[in-house]
Parts: C-alpha cells; sequence; structure tokens
C-alpha cells in the first residue's frame, strides 16, 4: 500500500467564509480529519460522509489531547495510506503547532501539503475596522504569543517588543493581559499607547474592547473578554473607533439548529448567518435518490414538483431516456413553492403555476380552475396524499413516481449535544421532524424554541408530542428566517 498524504491546512478564524477555496476542496476530499476546537463551526459540513473525523483539540479549560498522540495519529492514518487533513485554526504555522508537525511528517518520509489560512491576528483585526499597519501609524507588525506563563516554551523579550516600531498582536494573553501590559509600559511603551481587545473575531459574537495600553487589562475584565482574542497595542487600534463596519446583527449570539439534508441547507444557513446567528447544521436526513426506469412525460397534461429533490429526480428519469426539458413542451407544470420553482428555472423551465402559500392544501387550491386528465407527481417515497387525492377526486388519472428517498442520518455526539442545548430548531419539513427525533432525541433545553415552517411540519411535532413554539407564516426558507427574526424581537 502506498502511503497516503498529509494536509496542514488552516481553517480560518472562525467566519467559514474565511475558509479558503483549497481547504474546502481538501474537506471534500479528506479520508480522515484530525481538527482543533477554534475551527469554523460550519467547516466539516462538507466533509464526506464516510471520512473519519476526529477531534484533537482542548475542550473547555480541561486537557488537549496531548500532541504526541495527535502526531501518533496523524503517522498512522498516512501509512495507512489515508489522506489526512490536519485541520487547524487560522494558519497552521502561526501559533499552530503546525511546523512541529510538518517536521515529524518530515522524519517519517511522508509527503504534506500546507495550506495557509486566515490568521486571527489579521481577520479579527480586520472585522474590528483596525487596519495592522498603516501610513504614518504603524509600519510594521508583529504577532506575538501571549503566553506569560512560566511552562511557556520561550520567555518574551519585553524590552524588544516596548520597542517595536509597529503594530504588536498578542495572541493567548487574555487571562494574562494585566501581566502583559504591565511589562510592555515598564519596559518602555507609552502607557497612553492605543490597545484593543477583539473577541470572537469574525463570529457572530464578536466584540471589542477599547482602551489605552495602561487600561486595557481592566476594560477587558469589566466587559468579561473571554478567549478566544487578541489584544492589539497600537495607535492603529485608535482606528476602529471610525472603521469598525460589522453591521448590527439581529441574531447575533444565537444559536439555530437547521435539521434539513445537507444537500439544501446551504440558503437558510447562509441568511442565517449573515444576520450573525451562529448556525449548528444537524442533517438529521440525507436524501437518496431513487434510480428507475426512462421516463416518457408525453402522456401527461400536469406534472406537479413538491420540491426541489422532485426536480431533480424528475430530470434524472427524463435523462435516462436521452431527454431534456424540450420533453415537457405543452405539459402544465405547478410547483409547490420558490425553492422548487427556482430548481425548475435551473433546468430552463418556468413553472406555470406557483401558489403563494407553499404548501400542498396551497397547490391544490392553485391548481382548482385547471383542467387535468392526467397527472404526474415525481416526489419522496413517503410523503402525505393531499395532492394526489384531491386530483384524483376531480376525476383526473394520477401517478406517482418515487424518485428519491428521505433516509435519517447519524449526527456526531458533539452536533446532536450542541442541536439539543440550542436557542432555536427550525424544522422545514415532516421528514426533518421525524428524522431529528429518531436520531437526536426529544430531549431538548428549556429554552430551546422549536420553529416549524407550516402547517404539515408543525402536525407531525405534534404527533411527537413537541408543540412548536413559533409557525412561519410563509411556508419557505424566507418565512422561517422571519419568523425567527419577529420571535426574536417579541422575545427582547
Ligand atoms: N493558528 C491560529 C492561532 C492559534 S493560537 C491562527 O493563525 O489564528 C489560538 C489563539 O488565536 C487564541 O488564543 C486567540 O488569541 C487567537 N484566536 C483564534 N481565533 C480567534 C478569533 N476568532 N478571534 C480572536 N482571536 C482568535
Amino acid at each position: 500500500m502506498s502511503t497516503g498524504r498529509v494536509y496542514l491546512v488552516g481553517a480560518g478564524p472562525g467566519d467559514p467564509g474565511l475558509l479558503t477555496a483549497r481547504a474546502l476542496e481538501l474537506i471534500a476530499l479528506a479520508d480522515v480529519i484530525l481538527y482543533d476546537r477554534l475551527i469554523p463551526e460550519a467547516a466539516l459540513d462538507g466533509a464526506r460522509a464516510d471520512s473519519e473525523l476526529v477531534f484533537v483539540g482542548k475542550e473547555g479549560a480541561g486537557d488537549s489531547v496531548p500532541q504526541d498522540q495527535t502526531l501518533d495519529l496523524l503517522l498512522a492514518r498516512a501509512r495507512a495510506g489515508r489522506t489526512v487533513v490536519r485541520l487547524k485554526g487560522g494558519d497552521p504555522f502561526v501559533f499552530g503547532r503546525g511546523g512541529e508537525e510538518a517536521l515529524a511528517l518530515r522524519e517519517a518520509g511522508i509527503p504534506f501539503e500546507v495550506v495557509p489560512g486566515v490568521t486571527a491576528g489579521v481577520a479579527a483585526s480586520a472585522y474590528a475596522g483596525i487596519p495592522v499597519t498603516h501610513r504614518g501609524l504603524a509600519s510594521a507588525v508583529a504577532f506575538v504569543t501571549g503566553h506569560t506563563r512560566e511552562d511557556a516554551d520561550e520567555e518574551i523579550d519585553w524590552n524588544g517588543l516596548a520597542r517595536f516600531p509597529g503594530t504588536l498582536v498578542f495572541y493567548m494573553g487574555v487571562r494574562e493581559l494585566q501581566t502583559i501590559a504591565a511589562a510592555l509600559i515598564d519596559a518602555g511603551r507609552p502607557p497612553q499607547q492605543a490597545a484593543a481587545v477583539v473577541e470572537a473575531g469574525t463570529l457572530a459574537t464578536q466584540r471589542t474592547v477599547r482602551a489605552p495600553l495602561a487600561e486595557i487589562a481592566s476594560a477587558a475584565r469589566e466587559h468579561d473578554v473571554r478567549a478566544p482574542a487578541i489584544t492589539l497595542v497600537g495607535e492603529v487600534a485608535r482606528m476602529a473607533d471610525v472603521l469598525a463596519w460589522l453591521p448590527d446583527r439581529p441574531l447575533a449570539g444565537v444559536s439555530v439548529v437547521v435539521t434539513r439534508a445537507r444537500e439544501r441547507a446551504s440558503g437558510l444557513s447562509r441568511s442565517l448567518r449573515e444576520l450573525g446567528a451562529r448556525v449548528i447544521e444537524a442533517p438529521a436526513i440525507r436524501t437518496q435518490p431513487l434510480d428507475g426506469p426512462a421516463l416518457d412525460p408525453s402522456a401527461y397534461d400536469l406534472i406537479c414538483l413538491t420540491s426541489p429533490n422532485a426536480v431533480a429526480g424528475l430530470f434524472a428519469r427524463l435523462a435516462a431516456g436521452g431527454r431534456d426539458a424540450r420533453a415537457l413542451a405543452g405539459i402544465r407544470i405547478a410547483a409547490i413553492g420558490p425553492g422548487t420553482s427556482e430548481a425548475l428555472t435551473g433546468h430552463g423551465v418556468i413553472a406555470d403555476i406557483v401558489p403563494t402559500q407553499s404548501t400542498a392544501e396551497g397547490l391544490v387550491e392553485a391548481l382548482q380552475g385547471v383542467e387535468v386528465r392526467r397527472a404526474l407527481i415525481p416526489r419522496a417515497l413517503i410523503a402525505r396524499d393531499v395532492l394526489p387525492d384531491s386530483l384524483r377526486a376531480r376525476g383526473a388519472e394520477v401517478e406517482i413516481l418515487p424518485v428519491y428517498e428521505t433516509l435519517p442520518a447519524p449526527l456526531s455526539e458533539r452536533t446532536r449535544r450542541a442541536a439539543l442545548d440550542a436557542d432555536y430548531v427550525t424544522f422545514t419539513s415532516s421528514s426533518t421532524v421525524r428524522n431529528f427525533i429518531a436520531v437526536a432525541g426529544p430531549d431538548f433545553s428549556a429554552r430551546t424554541r422549536l420553529l416549524s415552517i407550516g402547517p404539515a411540519t408543525t402536525a407531525t411535532l405534534r404527533e411527537h408530542g413537541l408543540e412548536p413554539h413559533v409557525e412561519a407564516r410563509r411556508h419557505d426558507v424566507e418565512g422561517v428566517v422571519q419568523a425567527l427574526l419577529d420571535d426574536k424581537r417579541a422575545g427582547a
């Protein structure tokens, strides 16, 4: 067996948008991912379902997985011929011990690549509106470890740092800020020099605390600043007062679980993240396309599509017979809502009928005046029969074509725990309810609020003995986001 390859990959400071294209590509490719605590929560979303995900970081204030053990695992998996991604917060070579791991790999003769990441010192500063260099204010920047404890590997040269002609960016030192500031001032750094602490940089909960160097430690204590945070010392820190640009985000600090299948989660997750929410993707379902014979649609005068997955399935069956959108010419196409009609547009088809209420009932109503002889409904293997029943009741011939099924997908223990403890759990279909409860159980924390996309999903929640706290008025992704915003506002 040939030796595998190891990628030492930086995952950026926390905002998943700051993962590099290369990092995402390798995460999707990896057989094994060894990851740290400070990686973006969403970083592993793109990992293969069958990849081995191993947490090797430090949990809270507890002990970290010893570095030796991490190295052993790294070497063992690579020797077994696996493609290993070693995923680290920020940049792997900036206080990430990436250098040590690279040395061990070189020594073991294992090929590796290093993928730089956006380091916290640069990213948190940028998100706080602090340019680390600025003409006339700072012509140099130093990244410094704030680890001043006795067990620290190296002594800090306070005199050298005090004289450094530019911005100092301290990593890791929030708890030792008092010592750091005092040591710098003792060594000659002006006590009145501007300083800033940026907590949770680039994350939804980012905060900046500003004060002169002499007071920065007490200011941070007053605001209860916690790790991860960086501390900037230098006149550029002042610029946060005018350049801070992050808008007030209405969902800042709110954790929201997205339960829909990973293939479909991205739109909802993105909207929520843009509003500042901490999104926990807990895709309790995955959709599995069902293969079947080629479809000749010419005998139908109506095709009803009730999900983007159904659209994908329809076109897969058409393609199986060498057909494309042209085979639908002359057939009326109905879509249940905006997501489904968007999926159709992607195939060059504009839906004839889209109800204002994105429910099966809404679709039935929209079809009222439409003449139907023979209808086709490509859909999930298990689904409600409201639509076919109503068409049949009107004398139409209806054929149901199962083109996909939804299956429960296991959640990692970490995700499961985070999901049950979140502020909101969003349910966007009956199958997300069934499968989420099947894999995560119903033991939500007392403050967790359950949000249902609409009446059908609400009914399924009730079947499971759960009462949603909020039901969206519009039964689509935008409706879910709006309902969450309204609920948050009402509660605040
Ligand atoms: N390799 C990482 C740094 C690892 S050391 C990088 O390049 O960014 C861990 C320290 O990084 C933390 O103690 C904190 O000082 C800093 N850090 C990491 N993520 C951060 C964030 N989102 N905001 C502020 N500081 C962060």
